[in-house]
């Protein structure tokens, strides 16, 4: 049996605490896919919204989210380190030594499927021991605070519309112009997205919420700020209106 994540769209997290406690009444094993979200575990301030983490038997972090460093570079642990040896196991004789010699307890291969594929850690390992954890925490924390503000920015914007508050760096907005009509919201939307997605300026995604189509920003660059996303808004009230008066 799997948990699936469903908060993960919009950034928010599963309440993992007490996943975590009916994974171990009923004996399941609790994956957690903290590709995005297990970032915020660098800064003191944010860990608290991933209680209960350190119930799961694994857990997949990606750093190419968050942590500055170029895809790919995954980890993936495990809360007992002899599980990592059962994970990929296969029978391979010409690539697993079967007789044990004086370098097989270094050879990784048993515990991923890198192989022969580039360490990926290195990046993150590099900046990590250069900088320290201070300065993840940093980014991180000014991109959840920084979402917060462009969540009461729209807030403020009678013509748009939130759609949840924010829990991390990713925000879901819908423009809605008071001569638009609900059964087009959705089409509106989706329409949106792929015009500014032509102009080239932005980048944003889009995700179905309760069936209907919003606009999802990711906040991942801290040289991005409130001002840049206040653009962002002009740009969308302008191909939106233009939208809607040449009736497509
Ligand atoms: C990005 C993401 C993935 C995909 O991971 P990649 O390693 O980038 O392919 C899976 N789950 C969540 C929640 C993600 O944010």
């Amino acid at each position: 049996m799997r948990f699936r994540a469903n908060g993960s769209f919009d950034g928010a997290f599963d309440p993992l605490d007490e996943l975590g406690d009916l994974a171990r009444e009923k004996d399941i094993w609790l994956h957690v896919d903290g590709a995005h979200g297990a970032s915020l575990l660098v800064s003191d301030q944010l860990r608290g919204r991933l209680k209960g983490i350190e119930k799961a038997d694994s857990l997949a972090w990606d750093a190419h989210k968050m942590m500055f460093v170029p895809a790919p570079c995954t980890l993936l642990f495990y809360r007992n380190r002899q599980d990592s040896l059962g994970a990929f196991q296969q029978r391979a004789s010409y690539v697993f030594d079967e007789e044990p010699d004086r370098y097989t307890e270094l050879d990784s291969g048993g515990v991923n499927f890198e192989c022969t594929k580039r360490p990926m850690i290195m990046p993150l390992w590099t900046l990590w021991s250069v900088y320290g954890r201070a300065l993840f925490a940093e980014k991180i924390e000014y991109l959840c605070e920084l979402t917060e503000e462009i969540h009461r920015i729209v807030l403020d914007e009678p013509d748009f519309e939130a759609v949840h508050r924010p829990e991390a760096n990713i925000m879901c907005f819908r423009y809605r112009p008071a001569d638009l009509r609900d059964e087009d919201v959705h089409r509106f939307q989706v329409a949106i997205r792929n015009r500014i997605k032509i102009q080239g300026n932005f980048f944003i995604s889009k995700v179905n919420i309760d069936g209907v189509a919003a606009l999802r920003v990711v906040m991942m660059n801290h040289q991005i700020n409130a001002e840049h996303f206040r653009m962002l808004l002009g740009e969308i009230r302008r191909l939106g209106r233009d939208l809607l008066d040449s009736g497509k």
